[in-house]
């Protein structure tokens, strides 16, 4: 609060905080050294974190490993597909998911993605004959419609990856998500409901799958012995499968695990707070928030606005300026130079066919953060100084 009563501008960049209790372990871990998680006999925190994330989930097996990137890169080689597969892919999401797919010796295939930001169902089936694998990217927690996507699949018997990084606590017609597919893969990177800096942890009850992903991720000699479970497959795959070595390690698990039990909690005020500002935003006749589909209860830290009617791309910058001048960042995915969730900006990928649905979604949609830890009035700040940009574009005076 400034002086006089107002409310300031809020810090929407800060992360969420590491609780108090996560403190004594890491001083224990810094005594000790006991970084590495296959040092200890039993009870390492990796293990423990797994074990507790696979509860919370409800899944069979849990391995945490370095970045959600990593996990997308080991669910996709776990699946056995020969090279040059093709796997369909959002065609909004972040870089590092058709980087993973290449990195697996694959082919990212991408589908176009509607203004509401999810899977456009038609252009998935026309593409999906001939594709080996799916990998949906629940871009910024935006769930798509997981019934028709896993009926398509489930028909032509292609196994389905979810990319849950920026989903922990959503959930699709009472399934949690990332337990819908195959696999299912989270990030504890900074800008996620769990803020470890980097990290990442995938899920999935399917005991092969969960053996080789174990074996690749560096669980070399008998060190999968550490792994409850399954241990007539890692005998199978031990040695047989390259080691990536994407491990995590016990300082982040230190990290990670006091802030489990803080996820529901994170997750109402993230929904009650988005919902709050979607309110407001869906008053002003320029901006409008796609409502999510109805199976789905959304676990948001960040809110996704369309600009609404007539707007060009100079008035669309404009906005920003205007927004960024009362206190508040906030980006057009395709307009904001070099953005890595613009497909066009993908140049790794060689050239690939035009997605005008998704040009057009990404040259209109706007994206800011909105950490759970932000008070009614800070909220109320944000959603204010959004429409007052709008309007000053719209209606000069
Ligand atoms: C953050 C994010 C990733 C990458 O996660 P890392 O842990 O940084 O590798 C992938 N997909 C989506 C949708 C994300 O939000």
């Amino acid at each position: 609060m400034a002086p006089d009563g107002q409310t300031l501008a809020p810090n929407v960049y800060d992360a969420e905080p590491i609780p108090e209790s996560a403190r004594a372990e890491i001083d224990r871990l810094l005594a000790s050294g006991d970084l590495f998680r296959y040092t200890a006999a039993e009870g390492a925190p990796v293990s423990l974190l797994e074990a507790e994330f696979a509860e919370l989930m409800g899944a069979r097996y849990a391995l945490a490993v370095s970045s959600c990137s990593a996990a997308l890169f080991l669910s996709l080689k776990a699946l056995d597909l020969p090279a040059g597969a093709k796997v369909l892919i959002p065609a909004f999401t972040f870089a590092a998911v058709p980087s993973a797919v290449v990195h697996a010796d694959c082919v990212p295939v991408l589908v176009e993605v509607g203004d509401n930001y999810r899977v456009d169902m038609a252009d998935f089936a026309a593409k999906l004959d001939g594709a080996d694998a799916v990998l949906i990217s629940h871009m910024r927690g935006h769930t798509s419609d997981m019934d028709a996507i896993m009926a398509l699949c489930d028909a032509r018997n292609i196994p389905v990856i979810e990319d849950a990084a920026h989903s922990l606590g959503t959930v699709w017609g009472g399934r949690k998500i990332g337990t819908v597919g195959k696999v299912g893969c989270f990030s504890f990177q900074s800008y996620k409901l769990v803020n470890a800096g980097e990290g990442g942890i995938l899920i999935t009850d399917d005991p092969e799958i969960a053996a080789r992903c174990v074996i690749m991720s560096g669980a070399y000699e008998s060190n999968w012995k550490k792994h409850p479970g399954m241990q007539n497959s890692y005998m199978l795959w031990q040695n047989r499968l390259p080691l990536y070595n994407m491990r995590m390690q016990n300082l982040s698990a230190a990290v990670i695990r006091p802030q489990l039990p803080e996820v529901a909690g994170r997750v109402a005020k993230g929904r009650a707070g988005h919902d709050r500002v979607a309110d407001q935003l869906n008053e002003s006749p320029w901006l409008v928030v796609p409502p999510p589909l109805p199976r789905e209860e959304r676990a948001p830290d960040s809110i996704q606005f369309n600009l609404k009617g007539d707007w060009t791309d100079a008035q669309a910058l404009r906005f920003q300026a205007e927004a960024k001048a009362r206190g508040i960042t906030v980006q057009v995915f395709g307009l904001s130079e070099g953005n890595a969730r613009a497909f066009w900006n993908w140049q790794f990928l060689g050239p690939q066919p035009d997605l005008p649905k998704t040009r057009a979604m990404l040259m209109r949609a706007c994206d800011v953060r909105l950490p759970t830890r932000l008070t009614e009035a800070e909220l109320d700040y944000i959603a204010t100084a959004i429409i007052d940009a709008a309007k000053a574009v719209q209606t000069p005076s």
